[in-house]
């Protein structure tokens, strides 16, 4: 029978043990603790795995410091960690990077435990290292694979969305400079005019539409925040669905009365809700179809949150959710991850923006989206907005005023696009305005300065040279702290519009903007005064 009590040891067993120590495949070396005449620890004992992995013979390697492991760059922290462990008595595990005696690095996974003596104090140390360097290896190999794997695939994806974007541009400009061309031959002909003209019209407000989705998707078009109520939007855009794409599909509201508020650009949501209105109305059949909106509170853990998309850094709380579910055809499995992407599409070329843009906004608006579907079952989307502590019904919803006439009122405009500043000056012009037009944030100052007591309102683009729009803004609320401004950008990551618009004095337009929605705001904002 074996002697359970290892203390005694006979000279059979020091004879297994010690040949087991030398036979293991992981490396073993036992080093003296140093002495008070030499207190620098040095190794006693290397087995033969020491050897194969490190490259020094056991006579080379015994009385040496086991710092010879050590190289360019072996971890300061963890060898700084390795003494305080040691200098404490503790046991010490960690993985390493050591050096082989020709210099060549190799991985360890090392583990130093002390050896006391009679008296309890460290007499030697035992380090057991195994040789990870194949596992490191291929782990490194793995990242490089995946990295260039999303390299590609970034690349592919810029391809695409470079690809689908010149696309539809170059059809939308073909309209334009055709119909423009076709006007100037037509130029006795007014009635041919008025026709080339609403085609370039129309095409340019396809080309903005696209514009607006592309930023949306890039999370940079969040215009005016402000606490919204997501039922009246829900309202609002299934009416118009059941008028247009989904007719012949029955489209129930479930809208729980009690929703909080979301802080939102509500026309971003609007965006939002009809995109996957659209959606759910193109994968259902006319007559059997079926569109189902709910809207409800949920409070939601951070874990629940991780397994959406773009929920992994929310946090817990209560959400309001909206969901959008389909009887329609449902996403197979193998494109339900590409959905998402811009321009990916099973429809025809030139599609594919919608869900990239929903993704874009509930990003904006720290939101998460879910999807669930199996072919020929339907799909469900499902989206979670942070939820403000208001009630939704409390928002007061925005009356329309009626458009204000031009005639002796006058306004700065400043851009430095100079056929943009021009068009919309003889535009307002027709409406009656006295305009003053400057190239720049600087001339648009000086201007203000000399006329200020008759300017009503300034309309001032935000990238703009010499004085961008917001330094523009803040040198004219010095000169005249009531001041109303209408600030005009083609997109609004800028801080400056979170900060100025829809504070009253000052509020924001997104290019390209039609005459009727500039005026509109001229009207609010000069009937503010
Ligand atoms: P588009 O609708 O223009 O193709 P989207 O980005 O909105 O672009 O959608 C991408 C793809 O996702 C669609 O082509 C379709 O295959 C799939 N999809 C989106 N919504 C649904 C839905 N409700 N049911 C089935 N498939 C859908």
């Amino acid at each position: 029978m074996v002697e359970r009590n290892l203390s005694v040891f006979t000279a059979e067993r020091l004879r297994l043990l010690e040949s087991a120590v030398v036979n293991s495949y992981d490396s073993i070396v036992i080093t003296d603790a140093g002495s008070p005449t030499s207190p620098r620890p040095r190794i006693v004992f290397v087995n033969e795995a020491f050897t194969r992995l490190s490259g020094y013979t056991a006579d080379e390697a015994i009385g040496r410091s086991p710092a010879i492991l050590q190289g360019p760059e072996s971890d300061p922290g963890e060898v700084a960690r390795m003494r305080a462990a040691l200098a404490r008595g503790d046991v010490f595990t960690a993985e390493l990077i050591n050096y082989r005696k020709d210099g060549a690095p190799f991985h360890v996974e090392a583990r130093i435990m002390p050896i006391r003596d009679e008296h309890g104090r460290v007499s030697y140390w035992v380090g057991v290292q195994r040789d990870i360097t194949a596992r490191k290896q291929a782990v490194a190999e793995r990242e490089k694979l995946e990295a260039r794997l999303r390299e590609k695939q970034k690349l592919e994806s810029l391809g695409v969305l470079a690809g689908g974007v010149a696309h539809d541009f170059n059809n939308l400009l073909t309209i334009i400079l055709g119909n423009a061309s076709l006007a100037r031959l037509d130029a006795r002909n007014p009635a041919a005019i008025e026709q080339n003209l609403r085609y370039i019209e129309a095409a340019a407000v396809r080309a903005a539409e696209l514009c607006r989705q592309m930023l949306a998707y890039s999370g940079k078009g969040r215009y005016l925040v402000r606490p919204v109520d997501l039922n009246a939007i829900l309202c609002e855009s299934a009416d118009l669905v059941r008028s247009a794409a989904a007719r012949g599909r029955a489209v129930q509201l479930e809208l729980d009365a009690s929703l909080a508020a979301i802080r939102a650009d509500a026309s971003q949501l609007q965006q939002v809700a009809m995109n996957l209105l659209l959606n759910a109305a193109e994968a259902t059949e006319p007559g059997s179809g079926s569109i189902t909106l709910t809207t409800r509170m949920q409070t939601l853990s951070a874990e629940r949150l991780t397994r959406a998309h773009l929920g992994a850094e929310l946090p817990a709380g209560n959400y309001v959710v909206l969901e959008i579910a389909d009887n329609g055809c449902g996403i197979a499995a193998e494109i339900i991850e590409r959905i998402f992407d811009p321009f990916f599409t099973t429809k025809f070329t030139g599609r594919g923006l919608g869900l990239a843009a929903v993704l874009g906004i509930v990003r904006a608006h720290q939101g998460a989206i879910e999807v669930e579907s199996q072919p020929g079952q339907g799909a469900t989307f499902r989206l979670f907005f942070p939820a403000c502590a208001a009630p939704a019904n409390a928002v007061p919803a925005a009356a329309p005023a009626a458009p204000l006439s031009g005639r002796g009122r006058t306004l700065l405009v400043a851009d430095d696009e100079q056929l943009l500043r021009e068009t919309v000056r003889d535009l307002l012009q027709h409406l009656g305005f006295c305009v003053y037009a400057a190239a720049d944030g600087a001339e648009a100052v000086e201007l203000f300065r000399e006329h200020h007591a008759t300017i009503d309102a300034v309309v001032l683009d935000l990238s703009m040279p010499r004085l961008d729009g917001a330094a523009a803004l803040e040198a004219m609320r010095a000169i005249d702290p009531g001041c109303r401004v209408i600030l005009m950008s083609g997109f609004s990551e800028d801080e400056a519009v979170q900060q100025f618009a829809g504070c009253g004095a000052a509020r924001f337009i997104q290019k390209p903007f039609s005459m009727d929605s500039l005026l509109a705001l001229l009207t609010v904002v000069i009937d503010s005064r």
